[in-house]
C-alpha cells in the first residue's frame, strides 16, 4: 500500500512550508519541534512535514541503499524510493506554489544570510537529505534545482543541514520572532557582526558591565553598540567591514569656517 501524503490544503495560503524528505525524520523532528521554531509550527506560521524515504521503498526488505556501480566503498542511496517519495511530495504542491527542490550536499552553494533572503521567496521548500556516500545522480540530474552546502566539512546526513536551513529561513517569517530588530541588529544580517550583551547582575566575578550600558542615555548606548560592532567586525571579518564601509561611507566633515586672511600683495 502507498504510505499517505499530507495535504497543505487546510493550512493557510501564506505561509513558509517546508518538506523534508530523510530516512531519520525522528532526527529532523526532535531539532525542529524545539523552542522558537517549534512554537512558530504551533502558531502556524511555517509547516514542516518529514516525509520517511523509506516507507516508499518497493524493495522487500524496505532496502534505501546499495553498493555503488564501478565499486568503491560505501552506500549510495538508490533512486527508486527517492523518486517515487519527491513525486508523491510534487504531487501536492499546487501550480500556483513556488517550489524549490534542494538536495543538502557539500558539493553545493555555500549557504549564507543572502541565500537566505533568496529562499524566502519560495512558498514551498522541499529538502532532500543524502545519507551514506550521498544519493543516485540521477535523482539529482532529474528533480533537484539546488544543492546548498552548509560549509566546507563533511558530516554523515543532509538531516542537520536541512533543520539548518529552516531554522535560518523560519527567523525571517514576520511573526517568528518577536521584533523586527531581533534579527535586523543581528550578526551578518545587518551587515557587521553583533555588539557584545550583558546582563543581571551589574558585577559578576569581579567584571563591570561597561557604564555606558547603565547610564539609561539611549543615544549613548547605540553609539557604543555601532562603536563595538565596527571594531569586532573590523578585527575579526575585515571582508564585512570592508563591504559594510563601502556601503556606509563616513559623512564628509564640515569644514571649520576660519579667518579669512586678506590677501597680500605680492
Ligand atoms: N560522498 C559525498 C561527497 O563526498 O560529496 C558526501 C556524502 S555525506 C557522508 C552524506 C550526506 O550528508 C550527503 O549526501 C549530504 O546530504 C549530507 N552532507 C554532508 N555534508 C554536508 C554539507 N557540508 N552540507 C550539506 N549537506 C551535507
Amino acid at each position: 500500500m502507498k504510505p499517505a501524503v499530507f495535504s497543505w490544503s487546510s493550512f493557510p495560503v501564506f505561509s513558509m512550508k517546508f518538506d523534508i524528505l530523510t530516512l531519520f525524520p525522528e532526527m529532523v523532528r526532535s531539532v525542529l519541534d524545539t523552542s522558537i521554531i517549534g512554537r512558530a509550527q504551533n502558531a502556524g506560521y511555517i509547516h514542516i512535514t518529514c516525509h520517511q524515504i523509506r516507507d516508499y521503498s518497493k524493495d522487500k526488505h524496505r532496502k534505501t541503499d546499495d553498493t555503488p556501480y564501478g565499486g568503491g566503498t560505501g552506500l549510495v542511496m538508490t533512486p527508486q524510493p527517492l523518486a517515487d517519495c519527491l513525486d508523491a511530495v510534487l504531487s501536492t504542491i499546487s501550480p500556483e506554489e513556488k517550489k524549490l527542490v534542494v538536495y543538502l550536499s557539500p558539493k553545493g552553494r555555500q549557504f549564507s544570510q543572502g541565500m537566505v533572503e533568496e529562499l524566502c521567496q519560495y512558498d514551498r521548500l522541499v529538502l532532500l537529505c543524502g545519507h551514506y556516500e550521498g544519493i543516485d545522480q540521477r535523482i539529482l540530474d532529474e528533480y533537484v534545482d539546488e544543492e546548498i552546502s552548509i560549509g566546507d566539512y563533511v558530516l554523515t546526513g543532509g538531516e542537520l543541514p536541512a533543520c539548518i536551513v529552516v531554522d535560518a529561513m523560519s527567523r525571517q517569517i514576520d511573526g517568528v520572532l518577536a521584533s523586527e530588530e531581533s534579527y535586523m541588529d543581528e550578526s551578518i544580517t545587518g551587515g557587521l557582526l553583533e555588539y557584545p550583551h550583558y546582563t543581571h547582575p551589574a558585577l559578576f566575578h569581579g567584571r563591570e558591565v561597561p557604564p555606558v550600558l547603565l547610564s539609561g542615555n539611549h543615544a549613548n548606548i547605540d553609539k557604543w553598540r555601532l562603536e563595538q560592532s565596527l571594531a569586532l567586525t573590523q578585527a575579526r571579518r575585515p571582508d564585512l567591514y570592508e563591504a559594510y564601509m563601502r556601503a556606509h561611507p563616513p559623512a564628509p566633515q564640515k569644514k571649520k569656517r576660519t579667518k579669512t586672511s586678506t590677501p597680500t600683495a605680492e
